[in-house]
């Protein structure tokens, strides 16, 4: 095992992926110091309940379980690292310098914004959440921009809540440019109760409502931009890194500086089994990459751990839960099954008739044995 070094270990994001490398350090033993600098005030979180149970109103934003304090990590919250200088080894927040031994880079994604004077509210943060739920209230003519995974959640529990809620999406289908517009045209029929408009392009959300291509404006009392998100690494401008604009690294999470991790939604790590680079930016990923980042740092070259999943990931929306695993290429061969008594399977396989990808609604058992097969590389069953 490496010995700590005097210089701690600096993980910038306090959230999923910083929050868990911190702990899994301690775990396997890191006696050093480690540094976890947060630019929200609470404490970390976790995300996918905020489009769910908490803009539903069903429950509050609660932080994960960890007592910091009893494992001497030293959380600083509120605390924005402005720059990264490698070659002094130091990040700059606006308290000034803090070195560091090893760098982390956890400092996730934001969501991309549309151009245009009207207010829009996005949805990332537990303060976030908290104003989204009180503006969802009856009545409401709420405008949800990108049917999406978030689009989507947001919608539904719009609609619950009473809104009148109108979709416009660019592509021909909700979640087409994820899964393709045969797939998704399955999800249009999900927005009953809203008006989804598809092909639609939203030029700019303004005072009066949001504009459209060609000069209609739907007007809104909440418009809600849920048009992806864009990996938080402007801090890391011209440090030397590569910037994608995730940091690229490879699949021990490591960038080309041998001391300076990256992981979680700010990083596109390389996948020698499906050889490309992923930049998944789902939950999963977020929680399973802090064990590889924890005993590079511990072990340094010996360590064994490598971070090549096959990617997953779950949306709860109009009442169904819809789960994806692996990854498929425009390509792929796809078998959509419906012989189910609830919920319907898509199954993506290679030229050589290995599965590369799964979806399932409401299929949660058949998704986890099909993750294995992709895992194994098996040829679909
Ligand atoms: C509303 C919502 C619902 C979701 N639902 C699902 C779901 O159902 N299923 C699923 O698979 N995934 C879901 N996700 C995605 C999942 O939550 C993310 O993939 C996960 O949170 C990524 O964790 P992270 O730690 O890498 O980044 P983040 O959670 O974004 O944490 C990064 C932290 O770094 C901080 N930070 C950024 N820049 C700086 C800086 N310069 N200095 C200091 N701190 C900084 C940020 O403020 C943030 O607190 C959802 C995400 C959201 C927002």
């Amino acid at each position: 095992m490496n010995e700590p070094v005097d210089s701690p270990v600096v993980v910038v994001g306090a959230g999923l992926a910083g929050s868990r490398t911190c702990l899994e350090l301690r775990k396997i033993g890191y006696g050093g110091r480690i540094v976890l600098l947060g630019e929200e005030t609470s404490p970390p979180y976790d995300r996918p309940p905020l489009s769910k149970a908490v803009i539903a109103g069903r429950r509050e934003s609660k932080p994960l379980k960890a007592d910091y304090e009893e494992l001497g990590i030293e959380l600083r919250l509120g605390t924005r690292v402005e720059s990264a200088d490698l070659a002094r080894r130091e990040v700059v927040t606006g308290d000034g310098p803090i070195g560091f031994g090893k760098l982390v880079v956890a400092s996730g994604a934001a969501p991309v914004r549309l151009p245009g004077a009207g207010e829009q509210l996005t949805l990332r943060t537990d303060a976030d959440a908290a104003a989204l739920r009180d503006r969802l209230v009856e009545g409401a003519r709420v405008v949800v921009v990108g049917a999406s995974w978030i689009g989507a959640e947001v919608a539904h529990a719009a609609l619950r809540k009473g809104c009148t809620v109108t979709g416009l999406e660019f592509h021909p289908a909700p979640l087409s440019q994820a899964l393709g517009a045969v797939v998704g045209a399955r999800f249009a029929g999900w927005w009953e109760g809203a008006t989804l408009r598809t092909s639609t392009r939203v030029t700019a959300v303004e005072p009066d409502g949001v504009h459209l291509e060609g000069g209609e404006v739907v007007p809104a009392d909440v418009v809600v931009t849920g048009i992806g998100v864009r990996a938080a690494t402007d801090w890391l401008r011209g440090c030397g890194l590569e910037l994608l604009p995730a940091v690229a690294v490879d699949e021990r999470l490591r960038t080309a500086d041998a001391d300076v991790y990256a992981l979680g939604d700010a990083a596109a790590w390389w996948s020698p089994r499906f050889g490309r680079r992923m930049d998944v930016q789902h939950w999963d990923d977020a929680y399973t990459a802090p064990a590889v980042v924890a005993s590079g740092i511990v072990h340094g070259d010996a360590a064994r751990l490598a971070h090549d999943p096959v990617p997953y990931f779950w949306s709860d929306q109009f009442g169904h839960r819809i789960e994806y695993v692996g990854h498929h290429d425009p390509g792929d061969t796809m078998t959509i099954d419906d012989g189910y008594e609830k919920g319907w399977t898509v199954r993506w396989t290679d030229p050589a008739g290995r599965l590369t990808a799964a979806l399932g609604v409401d299929q949660s058992k058949l998704v986890a044995a099909w993750r294995k097969d992709v895992l194994a590389g098996e040829p679909a069953a």
